[in-house]
């Protein structure tokens, strides 16, 4: 492990901003630090980086115990939401300013700081002042001063915030190139989902202060472990279920029954909420084992590259969903189907359950009625 988080626990004025965290870095791994704002990111980050004493818990880095070392003994690269360039310094000087701390001489500086300008193609660039530059390219520099040093981390909070949209994409191509040609260990802290998804080998999601789950992107938008997470990573629909059967919990939705398993017993909630995402649920006729929901067209937006499309159901809710192709017109009668692996199926307290299919033969029987 490059960093480990164990137990890690901060403090203002005795408000608790971040809350038991522990998670880890593997070698050459970019793990990224997904969460609403205010949920304690940048804390992590002073937490990680020495700019702050934690009040519980332990940072290590590259398994060595770092907890209350002065940050200029970390080998933990670091760039900021906010422009942190020396204005009366070229590119070049800002760059060389990340190795002042090393005992290289000149010439070898000067190598170091010519290889990374290379690697963030701003080479022709070097002697130029900062004013020269667009906003993305400051990024860059910023980039390769905090990778000159060779850091054993590179931790990056919310770099890509302050960019407009195309920019941003750009930009975040550009980090995982150069990540991989590196190999550096990183740390991407950012608000926004799609870049985390995007960027990251694992997701590390926060809510208020503590770690919602930790898992490989696909993983956890796939299978989220709880309704945070599956509300956090993309859209989905939700629909409040009731369970009934006391002996045999089993909830029904759009024409299936399935079997609700806790892990402990007596712990069966007595609501349950289905998660359906947009893009799973398409209009037309369906199979036997899917999910039938019935109900009318009330809105068709044009997003370019596909249709959303709101749907009052008969049930009396409404969901969203997204059709690439031919959609339907407002007022239209419409059948929505859904296989009934894309449901995610959640107590209402948060945490996932399994469910399955009952069989039709079963049915039937008198404990499993709904009434
Ligand atoms: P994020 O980076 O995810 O937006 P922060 O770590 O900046 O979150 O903040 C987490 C919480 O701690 C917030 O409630 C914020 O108001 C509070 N907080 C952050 N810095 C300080 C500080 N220096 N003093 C007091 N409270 C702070
Ligand atoms: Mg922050």
């Amino acid at each position: 492990m490059m960093l480990e988080l164990d137990g890690l626990t901060h403090c203002y004025d005795d408000e608790p901003a971040v809350e038991n965290v522990s998670f880890g870095v593997r070698e050459g791994e970019l793990v990224a630090v997904l969460g609403p704002s205010g949920c304690g990111k940048t804390t992590l980050v002073r937490a990680i980086a020495g700019h702050l004493d934690p009040t519980a818990g332990r940072v290590s880095l590259r398994g060595t115990d770092v907890t209350g070392d002065p940050p200029e003994s970390r080998a933990v690269g670091l760039v900021f939401q906010e422009p942190t360039l020396f204005p009366h310094m070229s590119v070049r000087e800002n760059v060389a300013h990340g190795l002042k701390a090393g005992n290289l001489d000149a010439k070898k500086v000067d190598a170091k700081v010519s290889s990374y300008l290379d690697l963030v193609a701003l080479s022709e660039y070097a002697d130029a002042g900062t004013d020269k530059l667009s906003g993305g390219q400051r990024r860059r520099v910023e980039l390769a001063r905090a990778l000159a040093p060779e850091p054993d981390l590179l931790v990056l909070d919310e770099p890509l915030s302050a960019l407009d949209r195309q920019l941003r994409a750009q930009l975040q191509e550009e980090i995982a190139t150069i990540q991989d040609e590196t190999g550096v260990s990183t740390l991407f802290v950012t608000h926004d989902q799609e870049e985390a998804m995007a960027l990251a080998d694992r997701l590390v999601v926060m809510e208020a202060g503590s770690v919602s789950a930790v898992g490989p992107p696909r993983e956890l938008y796939e299978r989220p472990p709880n309704r945070f997470v599956a509300s956090f990573l993309g859209r989905s629909n939700t629909l409040v279920l009731p369970v009934s059967g006391r002996h045999t919990p089993v909830v029904e939705l759009g024409g299936q029954l399935l079997r609700v398993r806790t892990d402990q017993p007596g712990t069966t909630p007595d609501r349950a909420v289905a998660h359906l995402r947009p893009r799973d649920l398409s209009v037309g006729p369906a199979t036997e084992r899917e999910i039938v929901l019935a109900g009318t067209v009330t809105s068709v937006t044009d997003r370019g590259r596909r249709y959303e499309v709101s749907v009052a159901l008969d049930s009396d809710e409404e969901v969203d969903i997204e059709q690439t192709d031919s959609p339907p017109s407002v007022g239209e009668n419409v059948q929505l189907h859904c296989e009934l692996g894309a449901l995610s199926l959640f107590a209402e307290r948060g945490e996932r359950l399994e469910c399955s299919p009952v069989e039709r033969s079963l049915q039937s029987k008198p404990e499993l009625r709904l009434d």
